[in-house]
């Protein structure tokens, strides 16, 4: 059994509460969704996911800052009323004394600069795939001086067909700096079991993961990467940080994260990284840039000092490195 600090069984317990009230808005077909300005999608789920998360940390650790995706300003405008008035009923089935006014506010207390130590939140890692009907997850880490100590990881739709090792209806995933990666059950009960990446050292074997949505990644770059590898196996097509959970427990051994050509200056940013990065580093993994440069979580939201990602299981990561190299692909 792991032996998990005070602030880690919180984070398992905020990702998994909030992942269950995903799932029962989705299950009641509420997940009303509108556009943000940068033209994501934003849905009840995920505000209702987050004020659910930064109410929990207002409790347990109100000294502790959280930077956290979403802002409250659409709903409090009123311009988007009915999925205001929604956020506040399932918020309410969690809390039933609040107010909207305590809602918008746990919402903005998100809005903290990402600097010193910090608590990083995407309430719901892949919206896209959410409303599509594939994977998402509820992604919360802590970071101290650009270290991540703590990231977990709630994938309420990681079955076992997706990966043996990480089973069940619904998995969480749980790292500590030093302690491992853990996962279990998210909606049934069971014991922790340890997240190990795959031993496979031969390149031709290696299986990659890369993002559903072919906007977020450079899938032609992606194919000559794995051609320089010498594999013939399909990349696994997959949304959010579940990627980083599957590679984790072994079920591929390669995630490349290319820019795509729309959009060649695109940066990370930390909430879409962070708890996954080290979950795949506590169970065996590396990772870094495309350039090999470690993923420097001081530079603020976004992760301005490294372009793209690349996670493996740590034996194929400096072929894959080199592979990138030999396709020009970086
Ligand atoms: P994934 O499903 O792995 O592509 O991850 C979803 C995340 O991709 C979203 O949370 C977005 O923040 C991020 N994203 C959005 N646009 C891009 C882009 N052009 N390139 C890379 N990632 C993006
Ligand atoms: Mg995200």
């Amino acid at each position: 059994m792991p032996s998990f600090s005070p602030l880690a069984a919180f984070a398992e317990e905020a990702v998994s509460t909030a992942a269950r009230l995903v799932r029962r808005i989705r299950d009641d077909l509420a997940a009303e969704a509108f556009s943000k300005q940068d033209r994501s999608p934003v849905t009840v789920a995920d505000f209702a996911a987050q004020a659910v998360i930064a109410a929990m940390l207002a409790e347990r650790f109100p000294q502790d800052k959280l930077v956290a995706e979403e802002r409250a300003h659409a709903l409090r405008s009123g311009e988007h009323a009915d999925v205001a008035a929604k956020v506040v009923d399932y918020v309410r089935t969690i809390r039933p004394e609040a107010t909207p006014e305590d809602v918008f506010g746990w919402i903005d207390r998100g809005a903290a600069d990402a600097h010193g130590r910090y608590w990083v939140l995407d309430p719901i890692d892949g919206t896209k795939g959410f409303l599509r009907g594939g994977q998402y997850a509820v992604a919360l880490a802590l970071i101290e001086g650009g270290e991540v100590l703590i990231g977990a990881l709630a994938c309420p739709e990681l079955e076992e067909s997706v990966r043996q090792a990480v089973g069940g209806a619904g998995t969480v995933a749980l790292a500590e700096r030093g302690r491992g990666a853990w996962w279990k059950p998210l909606f049934a009960a069971g014991d922790w079991q340890r997240l190990r990446v795959s031993p496979q050292e031969d390149p031709t074997q290696a299986r990659l993961l890369r993002s559903y949505e072919s906007a977020h990644t450079n899938a032609a770059a992606i194919d000559a990467v794995m051609h320089a590898l010498g594999s013939h196996s399909e990349p696994v097509r997959m949304d959010s940080q579940v990627k980083y959970a599957v590679l984790a427990a072994g079920g591929a051994e390669v995630y490349l994260r290319i820019p795509p050509p729309t959009n060649p200056e695109y940066r990370e940013k930390i909430w879409d990284q962070a708890a996954g990065a080290l979950v795949v580093q506590e169970a065996g993994g590396e990772v870094t840039d495309l350039a090999g440069k470690p993923l420097d979580f001081t530079a603020g939201r976004i992760l301005a000092n490294n372009r793209g990602l690349v996670a493996t299981n740590g034996k194929l990561h400096a072929a894959v490195l080199a592979a990138l190299k030999a396709a020009s692909a970086g």
